[in-house]
């Protein structure tokens, strides 16, 4: 099956393809699967992360619409918005970042970063996963802006594009390499759905497992079918006749620990182990949970010998220094 991406006004921001790598110490010291690691740590913007990729079509758009301001929402510890606003910095943009949660004493990790871009940031308090843009964006007309609304993680059709030419990167790295699973952090959803994408496409034979992060539900629809509307909806825009159905999902959700940005011991084993075993840093919020999440699956006896396992390592280093 073909999928046009030519067709999308792209900007690059980042260096590709990021590395695919063998972690041999780690497989050992898990006794299983093979494992590989896809570094979207390194993308290269401002720290890196899987962000980068969606902000080359995203902010490719906000050009293309003649945009001066970047508008998006996140966590205060969001690596979304520090992508985002490094982009904007690169692109010479405003960046209006409207953050959950209230300003605290001493900025950190991330959001540290933010205000090196030179980001406005607005703080949103309860209001956590972008409410508050819309104002926003009407009060930035007002002023003769020209606003763009970069969505909630970067997750719309044109991001999850953005994943769908991952996996086309990830193909052409392989040569005779084939993966039986590719697991990692699954979010805001632009990831997954891409990744779903680019199975379809290129006609790939391994599952597509997304480690659930976050336990709230966003919008009236849950997250799994949030995804796959969202793998649908991208499918139609890249002319790919194909519709996804539930059977098409997976999506593990027994890691939810205690919540969104909670790091429990799930997560500290995992980042000690791969940083000892590898010297790979994880971060606390997603990589370090679904890494985690990978181990369980391991010992568990769900990823066996014989598998070849791809963690798709996401980014989020900079929460490290996070308080
Ligand atoms: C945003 C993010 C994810 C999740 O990706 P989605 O496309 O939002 O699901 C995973 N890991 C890191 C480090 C992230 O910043």
């Amino acid at each position: 099956m073909i999928m046009n991406l030519q067709q999308f006004a792209k900007v690059s921001l980042g260096f590709f393809p990021t590395p695919l790598v063998e972690l041999p110490r780690l497989s050992k010291a898990l006794g299983g699967p093979k494992i590989f690691m896809k570094r979207d740590d390194q993308t290269g913007l401002a720290l890196g992360g899987n962000k980068t990729r969606k902000l080359e079509y995203l902010l490719g758009d906000a050009i293309k619409q003649g945009s001066d301001a970047i508008i998006t929402a996140g966590a205060a510890q969001s690596n979304h918005c520090r992508q985002t606003a490094a982009a904007a910095a690169k692109l010479g943009m405003a960046c209006h970042l409207v953050l959950g949660g209230e300003e605290p004493a001493q900025p950190t990790g991330n959001l540290l970063l933010d205000r090196i871009f030179g980001s406005h940031i607005h703080w949103a308090g309860d209001h956590r996963k972008g409410e508050d843009i819309l104002e926003l964006y009407d009060r930035l007309k007002a002023c003769g802006k020209n606003p763009y609304h970069v969505p909630y993680g970067g997750s719309n059709e044109l991001g999850a594009l953005a994943f769908a030419e991952a996996a086309k990167e990830l193909d052409e790295q392989c040569h005779d390499l084939s993966f039986t699973h590719i697991i990692f952090a699954s979010s805001s959803g632009g990831t997954h759905a891409g990744l779903m994408l680019g199975k379809q496409a290129y006609g790939k034979t391994h599952q597509v497992v997304g480690i659930r992060i976050d336990k709230e539900e966003t919008g009236e629809m849950s997250f799994d079918r949030q995804v796959l509307s969202l793998a649908n909806r991208a499918a139609t825009l890249a002319g790919l006749n194909h519709e996804f159905g539930a059977e098409d999902i997976i999506l593990n959700e027994h890691y939810l620990g205690a919540g969104y940005g909670v790091m429990g011991a799930l997560e500290e084993e995992a980042i000690a182990i791969t940083a000892r075993t590898e010297g790979i840093l994880l971060d606390p919020v997603y990589t370090g949970r679904a890494m985690g999440g990978l181990f369980d699956m391991v010992r568990s006896g769900e990823l066996v010998q014989g598998d070849r396992v791809l963690f798709w390592h996401t980014g989020g280093t900079p929460a490290l220094f996070a308080d």
